[in-house]
């Protein structure tokens, strides 16, 4: 019988790989820890309307990549494509608003998305991101891009690059509607099909487009930041300023817009060159109207997303993580033997030491040879001899220096062997 493989646009993260994904996931714990953010979980999967209305029906996510469903009592459900809805809808449903002051929340899951697959374009990907309730300061959405920054360049992400615009609120983004139209509705047979498609349906996501004749036409499009009302320009100026004082360089983009309906004013991308086509590593924006939008009190906001797999990607490339550091291999061979090199490997990994335990049962020459290839600092072995006379031969594997301990002291020898594996973590 054939076997079964995972769907395309899902892939397994493999052992070798996890690595990668952990140190993603310490680094920006410690960080968003830092800055007193709270993580979030939520629900895999929500009603459809929750996106439908948080998302916006004209939008790709909505309109054509959603894993949508009709579950046994026949409810439309929906795997979630993105987590900024799912977090708001928690937000109102239990009124974590209600305290007055600014929520910081963060989450990491799985998202779903019906997309073509590519290298860092999957239909189940993970993301990492931020949302911040509740205020409505330019400083929020310097803090907010401030951390993003932050956890890359601790992972040790070296080309980035800020891109940065502003659309304004709605009515900004009314008018600036009204004057692209009016620009684009004479090239309308030369705009690419799903330009065309957009010009009436979501004009703004023409702006997006790839197309090369497309953008050409765009070159001499009008641009949103000479829409913008006093009030909406002085903020953005804020957040440039604020940014340069945190001294993160940014590129003013104006045609930047974000596939989501829900943003308003700020709206921005860190992109690295390393990554090819797919060179966005984190996006986000402010979305003021969200909360209310979703049935919630008025509450400016602000989030962003990181796609783990992108960043995963560009880590592989920068370093090789370690392997991590195993202390003791334990060697036994004979059914006593065996039997009490299970007991000491527990006693020894309950008192804080990793330790690899060997269940092959094959022949002591090769067990040693896994020994030396796992690395360990040291061999413990047991046979026969040792199993009578309740003793462990600890073999220390970098200098091949052997001797015979009483099993039972091995534990209250633990700070000597501490300080002897700590003395060759420092050589290593
Ligand atoms: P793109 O233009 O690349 O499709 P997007 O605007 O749809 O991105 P967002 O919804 O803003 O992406 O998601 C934030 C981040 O999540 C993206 O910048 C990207 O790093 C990651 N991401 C989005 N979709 C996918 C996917 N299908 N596979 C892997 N990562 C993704
Ligand atoms: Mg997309």
């Amino acid at each position: 019988m054939a076997a079964i493989q995972a769907l395309r646009g899902t892939r397994d993260i493999l052992p070798a790989e996890i690595r990668y994904w952990q140190q993603v996931e310490a680094v920006a714990r410690d960080i968003l820890g830092k800055a007193t953010y709270q993580e979030i979980r939520t629900p895999t999967f929500e009603p459809t309307a929750l996106f439908e209305r948080g998302i916006g029906e004209a939008t790709d996510v909505v309109g054509k990549e959603m894993y949508t469903f009709k579950d046994r009592g026949d409810r439309s459900l929906t795997l979630r494509p993105e987590g900024t809805a799912g977090v708001v809808r928690s937000f109102i449903e239990h009124g974590l608003g209600t305290q007055g002051g600014v929520q910081r929340l963060w989450y990491c899951g799985p998202m779903f998305r019906y997309e073509r697959p590519q290298a860092g374009r999957q239909r189940q990907f993970h993301q990492i991101g931020v949302e911040v309730l509740g205020s409505p300061s330019a400083r929020a959405d310097a803090e907010a891009i401030a951390i993003a920054t932050d956890i890359l360049k601790t992972l040790g992400l070296k080309t980035l690059e800020l891109n940065l615009n502003s659309i304004g609120d709605a009515s900004d983004r009314d008018r600036f509607r009204a004057a692209l139209i009016d620009y684009l509705t004479p090239f309308k047979d030369k705009l690419d099909a799903d330009s065309q498609d957009r010009l009436t349906r979501n004009p703004l996501r023409i702006l997006d487009s790839k197309d090369e004749g497309t953008q050409k036409i765009l070159d001499q499009a009008p641009s949103i930041l000479d829409h913008l009302s006093p009030e909406s320009q002085a903020r953005f100026e804020q957040v440039q300023s604020l940014l340069s004082a945190l001294n993160i360089p940014y590129t003013l983009n104006p045609r930047l817009v974000r596939g989501l309906d829900y943003y308003t004013h700020t709206v921005f991308e860190l992109q690295s060159q390393d990554l090819g086509a797919q060179a966005t590593v984190c996006a986000g924006g402010r979305y003021d109207g969200l909360v209310q939008e979703l049935g919630g009190a008025a509450t400016p906001a602000v989030g962003w997303a990181i796609g783990m797999e992108r960043l995963v990607i560009l880590l592989q490339q920068l370093q090789s993580l370690p392997e991590p550091a195993i202390d003791f291999y334990m060697v036994s061979k004979g059914e006593p033997a065996e039997a009490q090199a299970l007991v000491l490997a527990q006693t020894l990994r309950q008192a804080g030491f990793t330790v690899e335990l060997d269940m092959s049962g094959s022949a002591f020459g090769k067990q040693f040879k896994r020994a030396d290839r796992s690395h360990a600092a040291a061999c413990l072995i047991l046979g026969d001899t040792e199993a009578e006379t309740q003793t462990v031969q600890l073999k220390w594997l970098d200098t091949g220096d052997q001797t015979a301990i009483a099993q039972a002291d091995l534990l209250t020898m633990s700070d000597a062997l501490q300080t002897r594996l700590n003395s060759r973590t420092r050589e290593a």
